[in-house]
């Protein structure tokens, strides 16, 4: 028989392949990646400076270790460039060689991109993004880097005041350089929160020194003796040492499409996690299951177990319970469950002396999402959680 085959090697690839390996330690299985393979939590890259973790310690097995523990083939920074549905086949390309690869099953777990602005100006190619432990390495480097004889703290501009962006900005902030966090919204985390819990949440950002420049958006980036003069489209200029861009990130889909799979804005599943073609299946931040994206560590470990038992030969569908995400943002301690798009809700609000706390209900009543901010709300996410409906119930 075939391998079953694994496409990336993130959260969403490494968690499938430690969950099918506790239910089948014989099946050979094979993992592709693009990049060296080397297993991390990504969530660890926005809070790694105040936790002094080198990009080094992030790490937690390279390609050769992950190899003997899962018993799986990888083959790293290898390519796969092509699908073919029908005979069961990948069309690999390492080094500038192409080969054939075949699958009995092929699961694709091939992430998100970080969106890219087109930006003018000499410096925009320096603009950093961090997706990767690859790219959080030449964002430390840039960052550790002496430039015109300093080595101390930078200055930051971070393009995007999303829950990557914010996080990050904390993280600098925290650890002495100055931060500008750019928004063309006009309030951070601008899809996930109401908008008094936004601007609670940014007043408290900006207390601990981070200074916001919302409703407008970077046009050029230049390079210059005394650092990058980011020309905004307010007609306002910064200076910085160090530009990072964190505006969103959109399924990596292309992959799909050359095997004509559907896709809307990620890969389209069921609650198997099939696509519509047979045998392959999709998992973590590319895959849209029963219409819903979440590109966070909750759902993939949800997806992982249920996919793993399916792959075993006992078929099970994924279970969506409420799955609240923790923004870390010490200087603002968050807590979001957003409600379902397309459900209609009324916002109820309780303050407290150290933040705030908003419920999400709809036209039943029911509590369908909410926003915890600050320690004392921060203790109502486990009961609050309780109260929301599963957004895919589990299979009996
Ligand atoms: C800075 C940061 C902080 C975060 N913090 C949190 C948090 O606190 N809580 C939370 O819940 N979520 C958080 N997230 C989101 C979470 O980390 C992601 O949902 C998760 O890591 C996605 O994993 P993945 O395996 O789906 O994708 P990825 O990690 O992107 O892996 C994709 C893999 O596919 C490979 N690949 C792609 N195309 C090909 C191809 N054609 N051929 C071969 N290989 C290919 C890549 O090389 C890579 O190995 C954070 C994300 C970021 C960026």
């Amino acid at each position: 028989m075939q391998p079953i085959i694994i496409i990336g090697s993130g959260m969403a690839g490494y968690t499938l392949a430690r969950e099918f390996r506790k239910l089948n330690t014989e099946q050979a299985l094979v993992m592709i990646c693009a990049d060296d393979a080397v297993n991390y939590a990504k969530p660890t890259l926005s809070n790694a400076l105040v936790g002094k973790k080198a990009p080094e310690q992030i790490g937690l097995g390279d390609a050769e270790k992950m190899s003997t523990q899962l018993n799986m083939r990888i083959e790293k920074e290898t390519w796969v460039k092509n699908i073919d549905a029908e005979k069961h086949e990948l069309t690999l390309e390492k080094d500038g060689q192409t080969s054939t690869q075949a699958y009995s099953k092929l699961i694709l777990a091939v992430g998100a991109n970080p969106i890219r602005l087109a930006i003018a100006g000499d410096g925009s190619d320096d603009i950093h993004v961090v997706n990767s432990l690859i790219d959080y390495r030449a964002f430390r480097e840039t960052l550790e880097h002496c430039t015109t004889g300093e080595c101390g703290n930078k200055r930051v501009v971070i393009l995007g005041a999303g829950l990557i962006g914010c996080e990050f900005a904390n993280d600098l902030q925290n650890t002495g350089h100055q931060v500008t966090v750019i928004d063309l919204a006009p309030q951070p985390l601008g899809r996930l929160l109401p908008q008094h819990v936004a601007q609670a949440f940014k007043e408290n950002l900006e207390e601990s020194g981070i200074n916001f420049v919302l409703g407008t958006t970077v046009e050029k980036v230049s390079k210059t003796e005394r650092g990058y003069i980011v020309s905004l489209a307010s007609g306002q200029s910064l200076v910085a040492d160090v530009v990072l861009s964190a505006i969103g990130l959109q399924p990596n889909i292309a992959l799909a499409k050359t095997a004509e799979i559907n896709t809307s804005r990620g890969v389209i599943t069921n609650t198997l996690l099939e696509t519509n073609q047979a045998d392959i299946f999709a998992i973590g931040d590319c895959a849209e299951v029963n219409g819903t994206l979440l590109p966070y560590v909750m759902p993939i470990m949800q997806q992982a177990r249920a996919l793993a038992k399916t792959l075993s030969g006992q078929t099970t569908t994924v279970h969506y319970p409420a799955m609240p995400v923790a923004v870390k943002t010490p200087a603002a301690p968050l807590t979001v469950l957003p409600a379902p798009i397309g459900v209609e809700v009324t916002w109820e609000n309780e303050e407290f002396d150290d933040g705030m706390l908003s419920k999400a209900t709809d036209a039943d009543g029911t509590l369908r999402g909410f926003v915890l901010l600050g320690a004392t709300a921060g203790k109502q996410r486990l009961s609050l959680t309780k109260l929301v409906p599963d957004l895919i119930p589990a299979s009996v």
